[in-house]
């Protein structure tokens, strides 16, 4: 574990050639994606005095991104922990933008995108013919192998995974991913860069769901298939887990929180990858994520959330 001090890393003797820039040169983040993640990692970095491109489909959601972190920092202000000025110097350092024609000016890039393997692929194919050629190259992926996207790029010494946590600016992990190809100058940097952001880095080998998810979706399934069987109502799993297990938030909220279909698609590659029907997702998850419930981002999933995303009440 590498905290922000004092880290006393010593480099492996293995070393692939790789052009990859220093953590002082980086000044740009790139920015793949405007959802619950992206708009997170945007925040930290912009708080870190990077400027930062935040990029999506649609412009009006890098916008709606950017609005979220706006009015974050709204709150903030309001409770005497930010100044005004500080706000806006913060926000001026985040530009939002409609694909990534401009990630030229990227040093960093951070891919946010749906957890869909064909997705990731196609975007860090793109990504890679955007950015300049010392440029790094990572995912904040939750479980798809990094040996597998950086294969698809020109740079795979300069690609990596940075899986923050959600929400981004509280949590304070940084787990990083070495693919197969990764080189000890990338991964340096790297590690350097998420001290900045002010994070604890833990390092894990690629491995489907890495060390947090290979821990944490087999808990929030196995939440379903409790809850499909009956044990209990998904308060008293939640407050199970709240009060008996002292975690901070029970696995339905936790998994309302993630997101539905993140979560499916993660246990999907758990199941595929490692071969284990124990890791099969839960048929309750499925359903609701044909249903489009999809928790906390569209106000329902095992709970229903009002436009503040204020939980009211059970969904079913
Ligand atoms: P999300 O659904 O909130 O956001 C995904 C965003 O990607 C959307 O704004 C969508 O418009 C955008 N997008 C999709 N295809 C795109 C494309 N081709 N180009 C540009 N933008 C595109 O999802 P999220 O929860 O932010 O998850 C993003 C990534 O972060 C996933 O890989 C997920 O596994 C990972 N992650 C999620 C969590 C979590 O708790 N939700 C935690 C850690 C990591």
């Amino acid at each position: 574990m590498y905290a922000a001090r004092g880290s006393g890393f010593k480099a492996p003797q293995v070393q692939l050639i790789s052009a990859a820039m220093n953590v002082s040169s980086v000044r740009r983040f790139g920015i793949v994606g405007a959802g619950q993640m992206g708009r997170g990692i945007a925040q930290v970095a912009a708080a870190a005095g990077f400027d930062v491109i935040l990029a999506d489909v649609a412009l009006a959601f890098a916008e709606d991104g950017k609005n979220k972190i706006a009015s974050a920092l709204g709150k903030q202000v309001d409770k005497g922990k930010m100044k005004p000025e500080e706000r806006t110097a913060l926000l001026d350092r985040i530009e939002v933008r409609q694909g990534i024609s401009e990630f030229s000016r990227v040093d960093v890039a951070v891919e946010a995108v749906t957890e869909h393997l064909e997705t990731k692929v196609k975007i860090f194919k793109e990504v890679d013919a955007a950015l300049p050629k010392d440029a790094i190259l990572s995912s904040n992926t939750s479980s798809i192998s990094i040996t597998r996207l950086a294969a698809a790029t020109s740079r795979p010494e300069q690609v990596i995974g940075m899986h923050f946590m959600n929400p981004v600016p509280l949590m304070k992990l940084v787990e990083i991913v070495r693919g197969i190809q990764t080189s000890n100058q990338t991964f340096d940097t790297v590690r350097d860069l998420s001290l900045k952001l002010g994070k604890t880095v833990i390092v894990s080998k690629d491995r489907p769901g890495f060390i947090v998810n290979r821990m944490l979706i087999p808990f929030l399934n196995e939440a379903c298939f409790a809850l499909e069987e009956g044990l209990g109502t998904p308060e008293d799993l939640d407050a199970g887990a709240r009060l008996g297990l002292n975690h901070p938030m029970g696995p339905l909220e936790l998994a309302d929180l993630i997101g539905l279909d993140t979560l499916l698609f993660i246990a999907e590659v758990l199941h595929r990858e490692l071969g284990d029907d124990k890791y099969r997702p839960a048929p309750l998850l499925r359903n609701l994520v044909a249903a489009g419930w999809f928790g906390k981002k569209t106000a329902r999933g095992f709970y229903v959330y009002d436009a503040q995303g204020n939980r009211t009440g059970r969904a079913f």
